[in-house]
């Protein structure tokens, strides 16, 4: 299997030529379909049993209140929470292996990130609120579109937002800023919270890596939503990294390619003539 790869060369804007590398990725492939495999046979294997125990413990929840103990109830309602626990795990281990072996393919369609940010800041509303945290978005009146994956860059805003939210206590600010220049979007996800030790800084986007902390320990996760946040950024041509003060705040940005900049046949790895 061959692929290719072109990348457009510019001076001063101007095409003048395009670079075209041919590899050899058989192999690769090879290994990227299988771990693939492996990883949703494991996690389809996973989910069958844990939907059971969801709907089991779910009929035990429903039963007319007398009929179980207060003790019964507090224990079946913890073991909810843990396969909960465990199943949003399980779809985060499979995304981000999906991302890692480019299985999981992302769309480059003109996408317009003003609505949806709106969208995201719109669902996380109500979270904000019972926290008691002021969210807000700041939008240029005219943005250009990129060219990306919406539900995947979605996807990279909420969990921004929702850790945001997470590490920083009543009473403060999560700010949600757009804003472009001639080549990229950038989106900024401010928060007013616990901040990040500048030792922590960075094995953040790692997987798995949770900072230790008594934030942290309190608050649930995993430690993959800023490793998958990466993967879908660097997967769409964009960058991210984290701005932070600890006991101020944290400011996660990302970046991504503006569509007009992208040569007609970029996404499509076409031959040019
Ligand atoms: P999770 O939130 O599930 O633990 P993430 O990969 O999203 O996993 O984040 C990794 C770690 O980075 C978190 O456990 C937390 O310690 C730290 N972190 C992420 N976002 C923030 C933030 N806005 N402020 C402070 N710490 C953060």
């Amino acid at each position: 299997i061959l692929r290719l790869f072109s990348a457009p060369v510019r001076t001063e804007g101007t095409l003048i030529g395009r670079i075209v590398v041919l590899r050899d990725v058989t192999a690769e492939t090879e290994a990227d379909r299988l771990k693939s495999e492996f990883a949703s046979t494991v996690s389809h294997e996973l989910r069958t049993p844990l939907t059971a125990i969801h709907g089991n413990v779910a009929l035990l929840l429903s039963e007319r209140p007398g009929k179980l103990t207060d003790d019964q109830r507090e224990f079946l309602t913890l073991t909810q929470g843990s396969v909960q626990r465990l199943t949003e795990l399980i779809t985060e281990i499979l995304d981000l292996s999906k991302l890692e072996s480019s299985g999981l393919h992302l769309e480059r369609t003109s996408v317009d990130c003003g609505p949806l940010a709106q969208l995201v800041v719109k669902t996380m509303e109500e979270q904000a609120r019972t926290r008691g945290i002021e969210l807000s978005l700041s939008l240029p009146e005219k943005l250009p579109t990129v060219l990306g994956d919406a539900a995947r860059i979605s996807q990279v805003l909420m969990n921004l937002v929702s850790n945001a939210l997470k590490y920083t206590h009543t009473g403060g600010k999560v700010i949600v800023r757009l804003s472009a220049s001639e080549s990229q979007l950038t989106v900024r996800v401010a928060d007013t919270g616990i901040g990040i030790a500048p030792e922590d800084r960075g094995r953040l986007f790692a997987k798995f890596f949770r900072a230790d902390n008594s934030t942290t320990r309190s608050v649930g996760g995993t430690g993959l939503g800023l490793a998958i946040s990466k993967a879908i950024v660097e997967g769409l041509g964009g960058t991210i990294w984290v701005e932070s003060t600890p006991g101020i705040g944290s400011t996660f940005s990302f970046t991504l390619p503006l569509e007009s900049l992208a040569a007609p046949d970029e996404a499509r790895i076409a031959p040019h003539p």
